[in-house]
């Protein structure tokens, strides 16, 4: 009887410890945790209403940058795309699907050569993957809304969030604002 008490002890503060001590808490295990699977509509972008079409279709619509980017994952040559050195106020949105996904006001001169913001628009238009290609260990950001490839975020970003979501043009159109 005694030992079963101490053996329920030991289980309950060990889970306890566990609670206290996520083993991840960098600003990037943050965002990933934020973006659990959730089906609620955020900012009136229902992500359950998936934009699902054959690579026939994509093919069809997207340039073959596009294609290669956003379904096969490719990554464009950096300083080579259109918006990594573009200033303009507006919004920048999935050349796939239109989610809006990054505001120009979140973007920042990374002098990686391609786009980066510290925050999307909503973490929910945002899935993130694990990727481990390339022998690297990055994190892969793609479009929860159509899951085309987006690109990385890396955890060298400036404040508030220090994330550095570093995106491909090729992915995105970009949508000046009206003044
Ligand atoms: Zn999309």
């Amino acid at each position: 009887m005694k030992i079963t008490i101490v053996f329920l002890l030991i289980i309950g503060l060990a889970s306890l410890w566990i609670k206290l001590n996520p083993d991840d808490s960098t600003a990037l295990a943050k965002v990933k945790n934020l973006s659990e699977p959730d089906s609620t509509n955020h900012n009136g972008v229902n992500m359950d209403n998936k934009v699902v079409k054959t690579d026939e279709e994509w093919k069809k619509e997207l340039t073959p940058e596009e294609y290669r980017i956003l379904r096969e994952k490719g990554t464009e040559r950096a300083f080579t795309g259109k918006y990594w050195d573009h200033h303009e106020i507006g919004t920048y949105i999935c050349a796939a699907c239109g989610t809006e996904l990054f505001e120009s006001n979140t973007k920042f001169d990374s002098g990686c050569g391609w786009p980066s913001y510290f925050e999307p628009i909503d973490s929910s238009r945002i899935i993130y993957n694990d990727d481990s290609s390339f022998g690297m260990k990055r994190t892969e950001v793609i479009c929860a809304k159509c899951d085309g490839h987006l690109g990385h975020v890396f955890d060298d970003g400036p404040p508030p969030t220090g994330l550095r979501y570093c995106i491909n043009s090729g992915s995105m159109k970009f949508v000046k604002k009206e003044k």
